[in-house]
């Protein structure tokens, strides 16, 4: 096994799974050239959430004139959108914006940004410390983009980090950044009202709003008529989305838009994420269950196995009521339904035999893959000011590798189920080894990978899987 020592995160899935839906993971923005006088170069990190807001601050910037580029050299704007879930995230940028110093002295006129959850996290602040920074722009507050670029471009600093109650950009039409023309993030709702004591999304995000309904569905639709085949919808606990028209007439919950998003066409696949186990109903199972284009895939985080733990953390459900809601989804959706978790080792206080906890309910659940962190200690949230961080980091870190080893062994499990049997796989690239073998995903998520023939990125294609890896499936396309 690879070491992991010097990672805060690590996630069970191959570099092929990771490209195709990646986690924390960087991207920068695609280069588009419709004449524009200046250049956008965008670097995102964190989450899908992350990537998604990317998209509407491109789409406000080309409003005001820019461009996107890949090459950060080439750029007249650079904007790093940052993550603040773990103190890793944060120390990365800081790193980068060292690295980025090097191309604005080349290029003085050069403005830099950070936007996103650092930015709302570390506010004015982070202009004094970075001197390189020019404005910084939390997540509430992209469409005040154009006069702060208006304020930097008269030689002022600028700050925009105000939070909102109601800011959902239903109303922007996102530009589509590293898309492979096949897969698409909708952004359902935004912030989060549950305070779970180790997160600070709650604080960098804002409280949480659900988007317009009509305006979701009419982003799916034409999505659909770009070509594009699958959406997943997004929010930080989708299972909690309600929107009400202005004269209260209509109402909307989760259930229903995945329902209206689903009868749009049924060669378009959905997905969601995140799905929130005290939030998950069985109206939502049963719509999954009813329609075949909505994936048989459910990412259900648990943290830990442990009741004591789960309370300390504030996630508002113990370990029965855990078990329960996978049951639920088990016996509406049966074994072949996909479900992964979110794992964190070594929270406040936790005991050798809680920890056991976690690997005895991932011996149960049998996730097809999880993303498994140590427990990483951020200021201002409800754990950093009322519990110890008093587990040593060798400790923390013994732990997430023994969840790791776990979930490699219920990756493998579940992988080798789907050997011998048909998989109806969406295609969304060339396998990374060779332009020869062509990689999708199949219902669940999981990656498969099938000689190429004449078949092409878009296509739905039935394979018949014969091997797997702990991270992958490896098959033939049959008629
Ligand atoms: N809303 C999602 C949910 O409740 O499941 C999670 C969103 S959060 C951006 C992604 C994951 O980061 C969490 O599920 C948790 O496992 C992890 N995470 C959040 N705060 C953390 C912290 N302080 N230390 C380690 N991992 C953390
Ligand atoms: Fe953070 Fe909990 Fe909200 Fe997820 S549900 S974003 S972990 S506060």
């Amino acid at each position: 096994m690879d070491p992991i020592v010097d990672l805060d995160f690590i996630d069970s899935r191959t570099p092929e799974q990771a490209a195709a839906a990646p986690s924390c993971d960087t991207k920068i923005t695609a280069e588009t050239n419709t004449g524009k006088s200046r250049k956008l170069y965008i670097e995102s990190y964190g989450c899908q959430m992350n990537f998604s807001d990317s998209e509407i601050v491109s789409s406000i910037m080309h409003e005001q004139g820019f461009d996107t580029t890949s090459t950060i050299e080439n750029a007249d704007v650079v904007f790093l959108n940052t993550c603040s879930i773990r103190e890793k995230a944060e120390t990365t940028v800081r790193n980068r914006l060292g690295q980025i110093n090097y191309y604005k002295r080349k290029k003085p006129s050069m403005m830099i940004g950070v936007l996103g959850c650092m930015a709302e996290r570390l506010k004015k602040s982070l202009l004094e410390e970075e001197k390189i920074v020019d404005l910084v722009v939390g997540p509430d507050a992209y469409r005040d983009l154009p006069n702060l670029i208006n304020e930097v471009d008269g030689g002022h600093k600028a700050v925009n980090v105000l939070l909102s109650r109601e800011e959902t950009y239903a109303d922007i039409n996102p530009i589509r950044l590293n898309s492979n023309g096949v897969s698409a993030f909708i952004s359902i709702m935004r912030g989060c009202d549950n305070m779970c004591s180790f997160c600070v999304v709650p604080f960098t995000r804002g409280r949480e709003r659900s988007r317009d309904a009509h305006s979701i569905v009419r982003e799916a639709e034409a999505l659909v008529a770009q070509g594009y085949k699958e959406v997943t919808l997004l929010g930080q606990n989708v299972d909690s989305y309600k929107w009400e028209s202005e004269d209260g007439t209509e109402q909307v919950n989760f259930a229903q838009l995945l329902e209206k998003v689903a009868l749009l066409s049924p060669t378009l696949r959905v997905r969601f994420s995140t799905s929130h186990p005290k939030d998950i109903t069985d109206e939502v199972l049963h719509t999954i269950k009813k329609y075949d284009n909505i994936c048989k895939y459910i990412h259900l985080p648990a943290q830990s196995g442990n009741s004591r733990v789960l309370e300390l953390m504030n996630r508002t459900y113990d370990r029965a009521w855990y078990l329960n809601r996978v049951d639920a989804i088990r016996s509406v959706l049966g074994d072949d339904c996909g479900i992964s978790s979110d794992m964190i080792a070594g929270f406040c206080s936790e005991t050798e035999e809680e920890h056991q906890d976690t690997l005895s309910l991932m011996d149960y659940v049998q996730y097809d893959y999880s993303y498994m962190f140590f427990y990483s200690e951020r200021p201002g949230t409800l754990a950093a000011r009322k519990l110890e961080d008093d587990i040593p980091l060798e400790v923390k870190k013994r732990r997430l590798a023994e969840i790791i080893e776990k979930q490699r062994e219920c990756s493998l499990n579940r992988n080798k189920r789907d050997i011998g049997r048909i998989h109806r796989v969406l295609v969304e690239n060339f396998s990374k080894k060779s332009d020869d073998f062509l990689s999708g995903r199949n219902d669940q998520n999981k990656v498969v990978i099938f000689p190429k023939k004449d078949y092409k990125k878009g296509d739905y294609v039935n394979v018949f899987v014969n091997d797997c890896s702990v991270g992958t499936l490896f098959g033939e396309a049959v008629e």
